[in-house]
């Protein structure tokens, strides 16, 4: 926010007074101008399933700044929250999730995946997300189904009723909802009960008190049977040993993500990922049997 002083007249006196013009700053002013100046990428991390199959994808914002370098999302959003921006940068992000999708419905392999996006609090309650967000498949043809959205605990903070009337509208579409970041936020459990949920994303702060003593085992094993018990997908993240993921395979947890099974790439580099490990394992070679 910048001050302005500004003199004005006013019946005859001359007073100087102080007006307040909301104009993002620094960062906030930069950030604005990179979604037009194509400085926004989407990178694409692997969700797998128990088997060790890639099921989906999650695409996380990266920010290539022409002279600070790569801005990591834990700097820029809250930077695009707090200057009105979510909107202007979660729209840029719903497009080119659903290009994507859109290309990825031509390969084989690349179709069957299902892509997750994150979305804000502030994003989420805006009065035209669903009817953009609608519009957005339309345009790139993309069928609902194949999109997840990640939501954290503050959506629920604010207005549970419109935000559950919202999920369920968008649910009967065919889009699927996840809850990210789960077991970090402050809200009691009982939401849990009213919210039309498809997954729960186990933060990877319990991922990695998992191995390091017994509470921290119990505790992720307790909040994975309770994702089961709820009917929910639970999913893990953060997982980066094979440790790690043995002791959440024993849990039960459904999928995974981590640098253990792929960092998050662009998209060139994900779709060879991707084809890569849809390959069948070269095939042994015959012993020929010794000929005479
Ligand atoms: P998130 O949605 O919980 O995403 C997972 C974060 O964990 C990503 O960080 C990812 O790179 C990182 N990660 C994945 N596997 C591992 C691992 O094995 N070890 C470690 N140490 N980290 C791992 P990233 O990309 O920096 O994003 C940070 C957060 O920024 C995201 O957390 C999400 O809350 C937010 N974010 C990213 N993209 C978007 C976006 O398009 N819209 C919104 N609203 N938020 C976004
Ligand atoms: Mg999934
Ligand atoms: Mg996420
Ligand atoms: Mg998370």
């Amino acid at each position: 926010i910048n001050t302005i002083l500004a003199t004005v007249m006013l019946c005859g006196g001359v007073y100087a007074i102080q007006i307040e013009i909301t104009r993002p700053k620094g960062l906030a002013l930069e950030l604005r101008n990179a979604v037009g100046n194509d400085e926004m990428e989407l990178y694409f991390q692997p969700q797998i399933d128990d088997t060790g199959a890639i099921h989906g994808a999650e695409a996380l914002l990266r920010w290539e700044h022409p002279q600070r370098g790569q801005v990591p999302p834990g700097s820029f959003i809250p930077v695009a929250e707090e200057a009105g921006l979510m909107p202007l940068l979660g729209g840029w992000v719903l497009d080119e999730a659903c290009r994507t999708l859109a290309q990825w419905s031509e390969d084989p392999v690349l179709s069957r995946l299902t892509l997750a996006v994150n979305v804000s609090a502030s994003q989420f309650q805006m009065a035209d997300f669903e009817s953009s967000l609608m519009e957005t498949l339309r345009i790139h043809q993309v069928a609902p189904s194949r999109l997840q959205l990640e939501l954290t605990e503050s959506v629920f903070i604010d207005d549970m009723a419109a935000t559950v009337a919202r999920m369920e509208s968008l649910r009967s579409t065919g889009i699927s909802f996840a809850l990210d970041d789960f077991g970090t936020g402050y809200s009691s459990l009982s939401y849990l009960r009213r919210l039309p949920l498809d997954q729960l994303k186990i933060d990877r702060s319990f991922v990695q008190e998992s191995l390091e003593n017994d509470r921290g085992a119990a505790l992720v094993n307790s909040i994975i049977q309770l994702g089961i018990d709820l009917g929910f997908v639970v999913l893990a993240e953060g997982i980066e040993s094979p440790e790690q993921h043995a002791f959440l395979l024993d849990c039960g947890c459904h999928e995974f993500q981590g640098y253990l099974f792929g960092r998050p790439v662009p998209a060139d580099a994900f779709a060879a990922h991707v084809w890569q490990a849809a390959e069948p394992a070269p095939m042994a070679r015959p012993k020929r049997a010794a000929q005479g």
